[in-house]
C-alpha cells in the first residue's frame, strides 16, 4: 500500500488516535493497528478497523468528554 498523500510506502504499526466525536467529546483508542507513510508519516486508518471502532466511538456517551479506550481485535 502507498500513501495517499506523497506516494511513500506505509507500514502497519500500533499507535493510540484521538477521535472527536463533537465539540466536547473525545475518545482515545490505544493500540489501534493503522498504516503509517514512512516518509511523511500520514496515517490511514483501514476500512475494516474503522468499522470495529464504530461501535465503540458511538456508544456510552454518559462517558466523561475524555475516555481512553483500548481496541481489542
Ligand atoms: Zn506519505
Amino acid at each position: 500500500m502507498n500513501c495517499q498523500v506523497c506516494g511513500g510506502l506505509m507500514q502497519a504499526k500500533f499507535t493510540d488516535i484521538p477521535f472527536k466525536l463533537d465539540q466536547h467529546n473525545i475518545r482515545i483508542i490505544k493500540d489501534l493497528p493503522v498504516q503509517e507513510c514512512g516518509q511523511c508519516g500520514e496515517t490511514l486508518i483501514e476500512d475494516h478497523v474503522m468499522e470495529e471502532i464504530e461501535p465503540l466511538l458511538g456508544k456510552e456517551k454518559h462517558l466523561s468528554e475524555l475516555e481512553v479506550m483500548r481496541y481489542a481485535a
